[in-house]
């Protein structure tokens, strides 16, 4: 029932996404920033970092268009990516962004304004030929890869959103804070089925982190596919670290 219903939430968001593209923009926030405007991207990236402290990568694996978009292939390519040196390239394409973010806002010197619209026709992203060209673009840029190399490999390798809530969750676990993860509440349970493995859409090996007792992929979006396809019990959501 919890994998429908996040499905659902998923294919939602996706068929949203011709309103919500410019809030999750990595283009318009430098357009913003040259104007000294904190546009709705900078404020969606903004709380997608600080809500990452309690709850993790949850926006993606329940709300994200890209991710409905990926989940759609699971269709055509099961494959699980693989996981590696490749999976920094996210964190360079990150670091590229923010510094130019920067820049460009301290180009102007000074904010002149909050403008959550900023650049949609009356909060609609794809309103104009011009808008849908950058959508279908997108749409492809997502989806050819997840066809071609497997599970959610745009939230592997590319996606420029990723980086804020890995690093949220990390200050979260730097300051010891309680916050939302995959628990193992029952290891002597497990018969390594590896279930918990195939249906993870991340492809991170949850059998083997089960074994080495603790979950701990900043690649895990919190979806709760390992726990719904345990048929022993062995795993459930838990917001205290250890418990
Ligand atoms: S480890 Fe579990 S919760 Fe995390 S991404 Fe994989 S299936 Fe989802
Ligand atoms: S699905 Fe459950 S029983 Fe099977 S390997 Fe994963 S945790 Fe163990």
């Amino acid at each position: 029932m919890r994998q429908t219903i996040r499905k659902a939430l998923l294919i939602f968001s996706l068929l949203l996404f011709p309103v919500t593209l410019y809030y999750f923009s990595p283009a318009l926030i430098i357009n913003a920033a040259f104007d000294g405007i904190v546009n709705g991207s900078f404020i969606v990236f903004l709380l997608m970092l600080i809500l990452s402290v309690p709850f993790g990568r949850l926006f993606c694996g329940y709300i994200c268009p890209a991710g409905g978009l990926q989940e759609c292939a699971f269709a055509v390519n099961k494959k699980s990516p693989k996981q590696g040196w490749k999976n920094y390239i996210k964190y360079v394409i990150w670091a590229i962004w923010i510094a130019a973010v920067i820049f460009c806002y301290c180009q102007k010197g000074k904010i002149i304004g909050v403008d959550f619209l900023y650049e949609t026709n009356s909060g609609i992203s794809v309103s104009d030929i011009h808008s849908y060209i950058i959508y279908y673009g997108i749409v492809m840029l997502i989806f050819i890869p997840s066809i071609l190399f497997g599970k959610r490999v745009f939230c592997h390798y590319f996606c420029w959103m990723a980086p804020f809530m890995i690093l949220g969750t990390k200050l979260r676990k730097l300051l010891h804070l309680p916050g939302l993860h995959i628990k193992i509440k029952n290891k002597g349970a497990c018969i390594s089925c590896g279930k918990c493995s195939q249906n993870c859409p991340m492809g991170i090996s949850v059998s083997e982190n089960i074994a080495k007792g603790k979950i701990n992929s900043c690649e895990c979006i919190q979806c709760g596919a390992c726990i719904d396809a345990c048929p022993k019990k062995v795993l459930s959501y838990g917001m205290k670290e250890g418990k």
